[in-house]
């Protein structure tokens, strides 16, 4: 059992070293990142002894928070460099949003289960996170008040990218997303914007996520 906060250290820098940078993540600020949040407090009480393990696990309401190796992916591939306004669709355990805020300057993050998005909430300020702020609603529509965004990750699969995230990215900005025409198994995909009508999308690897419900995602 996990009992002590240097005993979780290690396990982070386990796992920072075997499921992290083995597999090829380099970005520093990635690394640093996932070394320092607190993942086994994302987890729920019975089964935190599995907060280090290399996999996802369920959260509450049937969603899950995402293995570790995914998280540092995807945070890596919207290549940070301090200072930026970034965007999350599916703040779930909250754990993604707390990656990111000890990168970005600012996180604004998206989850359409009430229940998830106040109990996120509540965790991130007691942690000490005042740069992350949380919103309950559909995320599909993204958060206009704030945009345009450095960077928007999506952690849930969706059928397409939808239209509304793209238009909320800055030029040069970046979106994460996984997309699948099954709701259990997406590609991961990132969009660059090039110009305000100018997109490039590449591949960069099969994952699978629960389904992005909402108006431009799944139906209900
Ligand atoms: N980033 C999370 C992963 C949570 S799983 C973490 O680190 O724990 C994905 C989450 O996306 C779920 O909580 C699900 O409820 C949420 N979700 C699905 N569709 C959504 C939508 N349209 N808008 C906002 N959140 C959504």
């Amino acid at each position: 059992m996990m009992s002590t906060s240097s005993e979780a250290k290690q396990q982070r820098e386990d796992m920072v070293k075997d499921q992290i940078s083995r597999r090829g993540v380099r970005c520093k600020r990635t690394l640093a990142a996932m070394q320092k949040v607190p993942r086994e407090k994302f987890i729920p009480q019975k089964i935190r002894q599995f907060a280090y393990y290399d996999r996802p696990l369920p959260i509450d309401e049937e969603q899950t928070i995402s293995q570790p190796y995914i998280v540092a992916l995807m945070t890596e591939a919207l290549a940070l460099e301090g200072g930026e306004r970034v965007l999350e669709i599916g703040t779930g355990s909250g754990y993604a949003a707390a990656v990111l805020a000890e990168i970005a300057s600012k996180v604004y993050t998206v989850e359409r289960l009430e229940l998830l998005a106040q109990k996120s909430a509540s965790l991130l300020s007691q942690l000490g996170y005042s740069n992350i702020e949380v919103l309950c609603g559909d995320g599909t529509q993204g958060w206009p008040e704030h945009a345009p965004y450095d960077g928007i990750i999506v952690t849930a699969g969706g059928p397409e990218i939808p239209e509304s995230l793209k238009s909320q990215l800055k030029i040069g900005g970046r979106l994460i997303i996984p997309v699948g025409s099954s709701e259990h198994s997406q590609k991961l995909i990132r969009v660059i914007r090039l110009s305000e009508t100018e997109f490039i999308t590449e591949d960069l690897a099969d994952v699978r996520f629960v389904p992005l419900v909402g108006e431009e995602g799944w139906a209900k």
